[in-house]
């Protein structure tokens, strides 16, 4: 069975849609369109909303707290939440003390 190495991961609200949407034929037109309607919509477990990680399956922030169990071998994105460009790094240089102004104005 498939379920040796699944962990969390993170999913942003498109992907999970994509994955936990129901949709049936609701009729088909002469040239063979099928339409469909929705006709149900999965509800995630919502955990630690707030905190940003990245979508497993698409790379793109998320923040919806919503975490799928997974493979890691499996999606594109498995290291997403350990991506280091998160935050600013601001290097608050608080020297103004040792400030020089050493530039000599000869009028
Ligand atoms: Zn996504």
């Amino acid at each position: 069975m498939a379920a040796s190495s699944s962990v969390p991961l993170a999913m942003c609200e498109s992907c999970w849609l994509v994955e936990n949407t129901m949709w049936e034929p609701e009729s088909m037109d002469e040239n063979g369109q099928v339409f469909v309607r929705l006709v149900g919509v999965g509800m995630p477990e919502i955990v630690g909303a707030d905190t940003v990680e990245v979508c497993c399956m698409c790379g793109e922030l998320t923040v919806v707290g919503i975490y799928v169990l997974r493979d890691p071998s499996t999606v594109p994105f498995p290291d997403g939440g350990e991506a280091d460009g998160f935050g600013f790094e601001v290097e608050m240089s608080d020297s103004d003390s040792d400030f020089e102004t050493d530039f000599e104005d000869d009028d």
